[in-house]
């Protein structure tokens, strides 16, 4: 396993590597996939902004409801996801508009920088992770795809856990997940300056997690120096 000591930047031999892009661009495969080659635990930061809103859907409260959203927020602990419960589309759009209220992402900020302040360091990856949660994380990749291809990938992946889909439905999700995550006017989803852009529209998983990993190596060579 490659080994990081000595040229990480962040917190003694501690490595941060943040993944950031929009929806379905591959960056939580790929974060799970370079967490395991260079033995990092891995947070998916989505789940925490799906979690609080599926607790909000749960009770039968509105997903912009402030003060319900951020004490759902509060009360989260980073296990337990019920993953089949949370990928749903449903989730996804109900997650983007808890995630737009600054008192939420206020709420979930300390956990998600516990976390990547693990020893050894993390892999997260998100929307505002390079930007907000670790601007000084070792490593920034910004996966991004065109939203045809996300669009895709997004119906096949809700098709194989049995959710009923019509691309033309999950495009217009895209969509307006993308203007709303972009639009923002707390922590947007936007490239770091420093990240690097990985384009994965024409990449398979393979040549995607390739690339990444030869990112992460052109970083550990840079740092090295
Ligand atoms: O990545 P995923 O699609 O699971 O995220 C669900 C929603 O959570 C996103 O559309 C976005 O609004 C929000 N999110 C965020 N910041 C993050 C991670 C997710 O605003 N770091």
């Amino acid at each position: 396993m490659p080994t990081w000591r000595r040229l990480a930047q962040t917190s003694g031999d501690a490595v941060i590597i943040a993944l950031d892009g929009p929806a379905a661009s591959g960056k939580g495969t790929l974060a799970r996939r370079l967490a395991q080659r260079f033995g990092l635990p891995h947070l998916d930061t989505g789940l925490l902004y799906r979690a609080t809103a599926s607790a909000l859907v749960e009770a039968g409260e509105r997903p912009d409801d402030e003060r319900r959203a951020v004490s759902a927020a509060r009360g989260l602990g980073l296990t337990d996801f019920d993953e089949a419960k949370l990928r749903g589309r449903a989730m996804g759009e109900a997650a983007s508009i808890v995630a737009a209220i600054p008192a939420v992402r206020a709420a979930l900020l300390d956990m998600q920088r516990a976390f990547a302040a693990r020893p050894g360091g993390a892999v997260l990856d998100g929307r505002d992770i390079g930007t907000v949660i670790c601007p000084h994380a070792d490593v920034k990749i910004f996966v991004t795809a065109t939203p045809e291809t996300r669009a895709h990938r997004r119906a096949l992946e809700l098709a194989s856990r049995g959710e009923k889909v019509d691309y033309a439905a999950v495009l217009e999700d895209i969509r307006i997940r993308d203007r709303r995550d972009s639009g923002r006017a707390s922590a947007p989803l936007m490239q770091a300056m420093d990240a690097v852009v990985l384009d994965t529209t024409q990449l398979d998983i393979e040549a995607a997690y390739a690339a990444a990993v030869a990112i992460v190596e052109a970083r550990r060579g840079q740092l090295s120096l």
